[in-house]
């Protein structure tokens, strides 16, 4: 099984989706993937850069504080140039208006959502889904779940926003109610299994009549994310909860598996097969076949055999060491996994891991080295595979959950490997 492709993007994630997309109207694209990426189990908002290391609080305009990223060169928002970090951000948000799943901003702003436990995060774009939901909005809302619901508690989570309310100032008061589901007590449900369940009509009308008997003057009512699993589905529960409450609504992001991300996920593969990117998910790609600094060919395991698919250029999107791009950190030798490319270990072994479970762990910066075309490179900064190119969590030298920049990180340096893998893998040959 030979075939031959311009670009092979590797990963199904936020980066492998952007690279992809990037790279769509460039030639032939072949889309790799294990499984989808982590993408399906996030809130699918867009964080850019909600934190600064060191600084308390969370960024009101990350633009303003983007360009002092720059002094850290291994930082990817350090390679990308800013008008492609715009470029990706735009991609972005007319592709998910073209899949009917249109995201907001607040004009370069972060945003302050509720988060699962109701701790305020910055959000720099959100789905229209959870947009309502901000926390300093003056106006009154009633958070409602499911009593069969495992994984969303709206008294924790409204007992937390009123607390940060009371300690900023912001926002209005905030209520919890909770609503029955009959016929699921014994197993009880997460968000996926409730959103299926949103599909049958007569389930619907049961949530509205039950949401408003419980309605005070509250002008929004926030639920957990089951409003579906796709465009279209999403948008009619969402339309007739506003219509049938005749308030505005808003999802509350929880624990996974996240219909949000769900959605994401499936409307933009169906975008990109109807883009002409061929899409296979499954199997992992088990290595490369390479000639003269160049990878000529990416080896699959199917369960027939192993195939080889023929690339003028690589974009490698495999994530970090939860996505499977890397691997080793409990043998102690942290290897990139699918070219065995070296990865920059930026501390000692008896450094890598902090003993206080929520600090910033170092080794979650461990990540291959790239120069600024984002190829990769040895210790001695030579390009390795020239390509090759390298994008999202599989970078080093940041940190997506201290910052709050995993999204913003990955969509950004998708699209610009994208866009270089097109370039370079066309141009001279
Ligand atoms: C639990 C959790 C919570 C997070 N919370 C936040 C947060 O609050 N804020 C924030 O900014 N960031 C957060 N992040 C980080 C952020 O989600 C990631 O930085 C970002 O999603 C990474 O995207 P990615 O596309 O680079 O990789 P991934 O989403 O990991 O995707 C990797 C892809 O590569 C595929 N793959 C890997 N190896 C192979 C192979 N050999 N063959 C074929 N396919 C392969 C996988 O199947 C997958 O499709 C969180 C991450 C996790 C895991």
């Amino acid at each position: 099984m030979v075939n031959e492709f311009d670009v092979i993007v590797i990963g199904a994630g936020f980066a492998g989706l952007s690279a992809a997309t990037a790279a769509a109207n460039g030639g032939r694209v072949l889309l790799l993937a294990e499984g989808l990426g982590f993408i399906a189990d996030l809130p699918s908002t867009i964080e850019l850069m909600g934190y600064l290391p060191g600084r308390p609080g969370y960024v009101g305009r990350p633009w303003d504080e983007l360009a002092g990223l720059i002094q850290y060169r291994d930082h990817p928002y350090a390679k990308i140039p800013a008008r492609i970090l715009e470029q990706s951000l735009n991609m972005f948000v007319e592709t998910v208006s073209i899949m009917g799943l249109p995201y907001e901003g607040d004009q370069g702003q972060n945003t302050l959502l509720a988060g699962p436990a109701g701790v305020p995060r910055p959000a720099y774009l959100a789905p229209y889904t959870m947009a309502p939901g901000r926390v300093d909005d003056r106006s009154p809302a009633l958070v409602v779940g499911f009593d069969v619901h495992k994984d969303f508690y709206p008294e924790y989570l409204v007992a937390n926003l009123n607390r940060f309310r009371k300690v900023s100032g912001w926002g209005a008061e905030w209520r919890a109610a909770v609503i029955h589901v009959p016929g699921h007590a014994e197993r009880g449900l997460n968000s996926q299994e409730l959103a299926v369940l949103m599909r049958d009509p007569a389930f619907r009308r049961h949530v509205v009549a039950e949401i408003r008997e419980l309605l005070h003057s509250e002008a929004r009512v926030g639920l957990p994310p089951v409003f579906g699993l796709d465009a279209q589905g999403t948008r009619q529960v969402y339309q007739e909860l506003v219509d049938g409450l005749d308030r505005q609504v808003f999802e509350i992001p929880t624990l996974p598996p996240s219909p949000p991300g769900i959605r994401l996920a499936t409307e933009w593969l169906r975008y990109l097969r109807r883009m002409g990117v061929k899409v296979s998910l499954g199997f992992r790609v088990k290595g490369v076949t390479a000639e003269n600094g160049r990878v000529s060919g990416v080896i699959v395991n199917t369960p027939a055999r192993a195939g080889v698919h023929r690339c003028r250029s690589l974009v490698l999107a495999t994530g970090g060491f939860w996505g499977h791009g890397l691997s080793g950190l409990a043998a102690g030798e942290v290897r990139e996994s699918v070219l065995g490319l070296p990865v920059r270990l930026l501390a000692p072994p008896e450094a890598w891991g902090e003993d206080a479970v929520f600090r910033p762990q170092p080794f979650v910066r461990f990540g291959v080295a790239t120069n600024a075309h984002l190829q990769p490179v040895d210790e001695n900064g030579n390009t390795l595979y020239e390509n090759v190119f390298v994008a999202g969590r599989l970078l080093g030298g940041y940190d997506p959950y201290e910052e709050g920049c995993g999204e913003g990180v990955s969509l950004a340096s998708g699209y610009y490997a994208g866009m270089l893998a097109v370039s370079r893998g066309v141009v001279g040959e």
